[in-house]
């Protein structure tokens, strides 16, 4: 420690796990789903400091999301005789708990089991199942969704990806953004329009399995991200793609099947977003209690006691969103539109906790060690991803009052 004036302090300790839980929300989770999320925060401290360098450096690594698999934590919540059955709780757990340890990581698990995973075990054929379902559990075949294109984000409905039958099989040609693991080596669900005129599918929505050693098939990571830096997105040219006729997932026929997977994986999102708030709120209470200005701590000043008070408000009300999303999940009963408010709700309160406790830590709170810029900057990527904050109040605007107002 420095003995120069003005200069007592080196560094804070803010990352200390806290377990904040004020109303009690997680105290009865079952053993089972504890054994699970257990295994979140083993696989958490392992990775220690890592993910702070590869955010700095803009590198994804990849034996992290392997290790991921490893340990079986790709399942989130999928029901399949193949897979390790986890309770929606217990998924949703491990997403909160990896997301507060890394954003980056957090989003690998949203790609590779919410996402990758998922389609394949809900539409994929007895053949693609074997072939792919336990690699991809097993972090050992890196699985990507490609729904989005450069011209369809929001309005993925009017995808413009086409496949055309040729001879006995299929040819893709299109273009698709944002793809997690989509330049990874590994396997890519491609969704896309049937273009056969006369025909019984004709303008259907379908999804493809697309290996991208592929000719024709090139991902190109996306460069300059101030975002979730610690994973990779590509961009994929799809150049005449040949594929065998049994590359189609049998169970997909319309954007309905896409919309399926996506009203899961939004779930996942508000969870990941309170693993966010949980941080960036326990790193600003650690500081305000380790901080002099004016000859006390941070902790003894009132206005900094409201404003953790307003952190600890908006990431209590985001855990009773969580809990009941879970348990709504696990009856049967949770509706796509409850999902969506579970997002609208927490990656809105997620962002302000966010940018509050940066606030809180001063010019300390911009720098990586400190944690709180990573999961502000990350937040920003959850907020729109799996539908934008907009898109969330369309759809529960249409619950609402019966009528659509996207166009
Ligand atoms: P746009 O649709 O262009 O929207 C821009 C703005 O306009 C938004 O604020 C939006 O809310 C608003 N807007 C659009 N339409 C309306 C409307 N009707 N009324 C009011 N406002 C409107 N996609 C995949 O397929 N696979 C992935 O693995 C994947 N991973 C991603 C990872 C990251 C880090 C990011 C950033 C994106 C990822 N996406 C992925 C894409 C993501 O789902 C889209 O970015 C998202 O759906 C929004 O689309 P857009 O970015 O094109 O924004």
């Amino acid at each position: 420690m420095s003995t120069l004036p003005g200069e007592t302090t080196a560094a804070y300790e803010v990352t200390r796990r806290l377990d904040t839980d004020y109303y009690a929300v997680f105290a009865d989770v079952p053993d089972a789903d504890r054994a699970v999320w257990d295994r979140a925060r083993a696989f958490v401290d392992e990775v220690g400091d890592r993910m702070r360098d590869a955010w700095d450096t803009a590198s994804y690594p990849l034996d992290l999301a392997a290790r991921l698999g490893e340990l079986d934590l790709y399942n989130d919540g999928i029901d399949h005789p193949d897979l390790t059955r986890f309770s929606p709780l217990a998924a949703g757990l491990v997403t909160m708990e990896v997301s507060r340890g890394d954003g980056s990581l957090g989003t690998v698990i949203a790609v590779q089991g919410g996402l990758a995973l998922r389609t394949l075990a809900l539409f994929g054929s007895d053949q693609q199942q074997r072939r792919w379902l336990r690699p991809l559990a097993r972090g050992e075949v890196f699985g990507a969704f490609a729904l989005t294109e450069p011209d369809h984000g929001s309005d993925s409905v009017s995808l413009a990806t086409v496949a055309r039958r040729d001879g006995d099989g299929w040819m893709l040609r299109g273009a698709k953004k944002w793809i997690g693991n989509g330049a990874s080596g590994g396997i890519t669900f491609v969704w896309a329009r049937v273009d056969a005129p006369g025909g019984d599918d004709h303008d259907a929505v379908r999804c493809f399995l697309v290996e991208q050693s592929a000719h024709g098939y090139t991902g190109t990571v996306i460069t300059g991200k101030a975002s979730l830096r610690g994973i990779h997105q590509a961009h994929i040219a799809l150049d005449d793609v040949h594929l065998p006729a049994d590359a189609v997932l049998p169970g997909t026929h319309s954007f309905a099947d896409a919309s399926t997977v996506l009203s899961s994986t939004r779930s996942g999102v508000a969870w990941s977003a309170l693993g966010h708030a949980t941080a960036c709120y326990e790193a600003a209470l650690q500081y305000s209690q380790q901080r002099i200005q004016f000859g006390r701590p941070l902790a003894r000043f009132q206005m900094v006691q409201e404003r953790l008070t307003r952190m600890l408000d908006e990431l209590t009300a985001m855990q009773l969103y969580c809990r009941r999303l879970a348990e709504l999940d696990a009856s049967g009963a949770l509706r796509p539109t409850q999902a969506s408010l579970a997002k609208h709700h927490n990656t809105r309160a997620a962002r302000r906790v966010a940018a509050t406790a940066r606030d809180l830590l001063g010019g300390n709170g911009i720098l990586l060690e400190n944690t709180v810029m990573q999961h502000l900057a990350d937040i920003e990527a959850i907020h729109t991803y799996e539908g934008t904050e907009n898109i969330q109040a369309l759809l529960i605007g249409r619950d609402l009052t019966g009528v659509s107002a996207f166009t």
